[in-house]
């Protein structure tokens, strides 16, 4: 258990992953008397809600990446550790980074999720999701590709294929992925090409329930679907995706089958814990739930091992409202912040009440001057929703010169309506891969 130390030699807290829950509780120990090692297999913190502007070319990935070096450098009880975390020993304290073992005195697992398919991982190949840089690169150049191929094939059929964009999933990526392609069908790619009218383009936006951006109210789910319609969106709800191939989705509304053809479709419905989860449970017997993540204890440790502490997308903190908490950013802040602070609560002898989550709202963009903000007390649409979000996203990106160069690119963007990082990428020559039909290009 993490007690009252005398602190010598200083008490040691690991960090696995450096998203942000691991991200804020090294911050929140940097000047706490403590020796803070984070590991990460990526040497870089990313901003995932700002993926899908890679995605569709509005932002490249250096822009809402920051080096975890530099965002930690000036913590100095803080060393930051490149590597990927295989195992853990909980008797040994210490954690397995290829042939190297670190030990610990508390340990914060925070390796967040990724996306799941409900057990159809073949789909995967069809139908990306959004999670890491190279998934954005990889849809980025599907989209674009998409397009190219559109404007050299001269079978109608196949060509109105090209240009249909399937999204599945109504939550916050599903509909700001297909308001921003929406945007680049209707405005920016307008002019480029000669043999199609980009606008014909037909996006499809495929939701499982009866309503898209399910936590959000009611009344702004309704808006949202209002804007993406304007934008020339179709959305689809109580529409259940059952099969995914090369160029075809199957659908299912209530009792009706539908096949449609399409050579983008862009995943982003379900997640599922990271591969530590596993690892976690198997070690330290932690009960998971249906998706793999941890079930935490109140003050988010691991039932019997009050020194391993589990925040953000892995872990499933259910004590606040019986429900488990969200996956999202502020919650694995909060989180990580938590656990800063309870270890150096306890290493002064002191207590700390469970952890409780502060909403302070939810937010989508949909598109240009658009989008929909539930702070709960307040609802925003519209203009202000859209300048609030931008604020909102700007204030949490990590480094000033995050801050400074997405507001510049977002400034040129919206008076413009261009998006400049439109890049084809990937090992195979793009050329090839529109000639030979029915086939995705392999990205990095
Ligand atoms: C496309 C997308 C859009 C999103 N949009 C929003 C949004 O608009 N608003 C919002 O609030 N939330 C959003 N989220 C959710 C939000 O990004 C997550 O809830 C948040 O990142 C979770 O933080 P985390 O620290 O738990 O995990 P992550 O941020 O995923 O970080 C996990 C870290 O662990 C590292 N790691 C994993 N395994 C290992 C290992 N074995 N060894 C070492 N390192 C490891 C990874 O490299 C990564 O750096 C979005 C997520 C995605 C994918």
């Amino acid at each position: 258990m993490v007690n009252s130390l005398d602190n010598n030699p200083p008490h040691k807290v690991v960090i696995v992953g450096g998203g942000f829950g691991g991200l804020y509780a090294a911050k929140t120990l940097a000047k706490a008397a403590v020796n803070v090692t984070l590991i990460d297999k990526r040497n870089f913190h990313l901003f995932q809600p700002l993926l899908y502007q890679v995605a569709t070319g509005a932002l490249s990935p250096a822009d809402i990446s920051s080096p975890l070096r530099s965002v930690l450098s000036k913590s100095k009880n803080t060393k930051v550790l490149l590597g990927e975390v295989n195992n853990i020993d909980p008797e040994a304290k210490q954690v397995t980074v290829g042939d190297e073992a670190i030990a610990y005195d508390t340990l914060i697992v925070a390796t967040g999720a990724k996306h799941s398919y409900f057990g159809k991982d073949n789909w995967e190949e069809f139908a990306p999701g959004l999670k890491t840089v190279e998934d954005a690169i990889e849809m980025r150049s599907r989209i674009f590709s998409a397009f190219e191929a559109a404007e050299k094939e001269t079978d109608p059929e196949k060509r109105r294929a090209w240009l249909t964009f399937v999204i599945v999933g109504g939550g916050p990526t599903g509909v700001e992925l297909a308001g921003a392609i929406a945007e680049l069908a209707n405005q920016t790619l307008k002019e480029d090409f000669r043999n199609i009218d980009t606008s014909e383009a037909k996006i499809l936006l495929l939701e499982g329930l009866d309503r898209i951006l399910p936590p959000f109210a009611p009344e702004l789910s309704q808006e949202a679907e209002a804007s993406l319609t304007r934008l020339g969106v179709i959305v689809q709800t109580k529409t259940l995706v059952t099969n995914i191939e090369n160029d075809t989705v199957t659908l299912k509304q209530g009792d009706e089958v539908k096949e449609i053809a399409s050579k983008t479709v862009l995943w982003a419905a379900g997640v599922k814990a990271s591969a530590m989860g596993k690892v976690l449970a198997e070690r330290t017997g932690a009960e998971c739930d249906r998706a793999g993540r941890i079930i935490v204890e109140p003050d988010l440790s691991i039932k019997g091992h009050p020194n391993i502490f589990v925040v953000g997308d892995l872990a499933n903190f259910s004590h606040q409202n019986g429900k488990p908490l969200p996956g999202v950013a502020p919650v694995a802040k909060q989180e990580g912040e938590y656990v800063a602070t309870l270890v150096q609560q306890r290493l002064a002898g002191k207590s700390l009440p469970p952890f409780a989550y502060t909403d302070h709202g939810s937010l989508a963009m949909i598109g240009h001057n658009s989008a929909v903000v539930d702070l709960g007390f307040i609802k925003l649409k519209g203009f202000f929703a859209w300048l609030f979000w931008l604020v909102i996203h700007i204030y949490f990106l990590i480094e000033f010169d995050n801050k400074l160069v997405v507001m510049i690119q977002w400034a040129w963007n919206y008076f413009t309506r261009n998006r400049g990082a439109r890049l084809i990428t990937g090992k195979e020559s793009i050329t090839e891969f529109v000639i030979a039909d029915n086939k995705q290009p392999v990205n990095v």
